[in-house]
């Protein structure tokens, strides 16, 4: 009823400004329930209803129709500094992570086999052992490792990281040493993560970009915690007022992949309940958050409210939200990956060329 009540002074005041007859109307001024208050306040609409982001997406568990592929995976442990200390891994290890990217990539129809754990020269393996965030990355390192993956065309070639756990500060950081990327020709492994963070690293090497979308979650998660909704509901309204994005196809703007079935993810942060550096978020927080919106433009010049519920799927393996389970890939993720070995740039895997 009170929506009624809206919608008909909507209509009556429409209909005053059509048939107005001078030539400059006088601006819309709207009567607000204080009599006495100077400035009136415009009234604000709520949506009777919050917009819902779409449902979790699926597991992917049927595989794709058409051909399934076999790849080799090549592990190269590599050397530190002066090449001295060498990456310890075994067989068992890269069995282990095999295992279970191929539970995970199941329904792309490509399956991973053990290709080899050594490396031709051991002095082209030194001086790799560099973090991904090192200054040097971009040319150095960055330039040998792939050289040197070029070797193997028709291999997916994963380097493995020296573990420094006894090393001040690596306790907190050495998940981040995890790296691939389309345009890169191998994967960069730590061997002492969960097996899945190699899983999320195939998905990068096959063109998966993450469920959320970088810039945005790093301008969040520079937030303190209680500013962080709020934060994201001004990223949707403007969004929303600039006509980026419809009222009803805001949480879009919160698509990081461009992926259908993978539903809007503002990344962990948003979900992170105090400001504890390193603490991670995952499937325990809750399924989903509301945020908020309020949209300054309207057709007459009303503030609207809007609340918008976001439901980010926690267990995709393109997500950042930590798994106590094995992860997932949704169904076109998994065309995707197909799609990359089946015809584009990942063909050589299967042919060489
Ligand atoms: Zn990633």
């Amino acid at each position: 009823m009170k929506e009624l009540i809206v919608f008909l002074f909507m209509f009556a005041v429409m209909g005053m400004q059509a048939t107005a007859q001078t030539p400059t109307p006088a601006p819309l001024r709207i009567r607000t329930a204080n009599p006495t208050t100077a400035k009136p306040t415009l009234p604000t609409i709520v949506t009777p209803t919050p917009i819902v982001a779409p449902t979790i997406s699926p597991n992917a568990a049927k595989t794709i129709p058409g051909l399934s592929y076999q790849i080799k995976v090549r592990f190269l442990p590599v050397g530190s500094g002066d090449g001295s200390i060498v990456a310890s891994v075994d067989k068992k290890w890269c069995d282990l992570a095999l295992a279970e990217i191929n539970a995970i990539f199941k329904p792309t129809g490509l399956r991973f086999v053990f290709g080899g754990l050594d490396a031709p020269r051991l002095d082209d393996l030194y001086n790799l052992d560099v973090p991904p965030q090192h200054p040097s990355y971009a040319t150095g390192p960055e330039t040998f490792r792939q050289k040197l993956a070029e070797k193997f065309p028709k291999e997916l070639v994963v380097f493995v990281r020296r573990y420094l756990g006894n090393e001040k500060g690596q306790e907190k950081f050495y998940k981040a040493f995890h790296y691939s990327a389309v345009e890169a020709d191998y994967v960069l492994a730590e061997p002492r993560s969960e097996p899945w963070a190699l899983a999320h690293e195939f998905g990068h090497f096959f063109g998966l970009p993450h469920t959320f979308g970088d810039g945005l979650m790093g301008e969040i998660v520079a937030k303190p915690y209680p500013a962080r909704v709020g934060y994201v509901a001004r990223v949707l309204a403007g969004a929303i007022e600039r006509g980026d994005v419809t009222e009803g196809n805001a949480l879009q703007f919160l698509d990081g992949d461009g992926i259908d079935d993978t539903p809007p993810d503002a990344g962990p942060p948003i979900f992170q309940p105090n400001d504890k550096a390193g603490e991670e978020i995952g499937p325990g927080s809750p399924a989903e958050i509301i945020i908020p919106v309020t949209v300054k433009r309207s057709p007459l010049g009303f503030a609207r409210k809007v609340n918008y519920v976001l439901r980010p799927d926690k267990r995709n393996v393109m997500s950042y939200f930590s798994q106590n389970e094995r992860p997932h890939l949704s169904r076109e993720q998994a065309q995707r990956v197909y799609d990359i070995v089946n015809k584009g740039t990942r063909h050589r895997l299967v042919t060489g060329q």
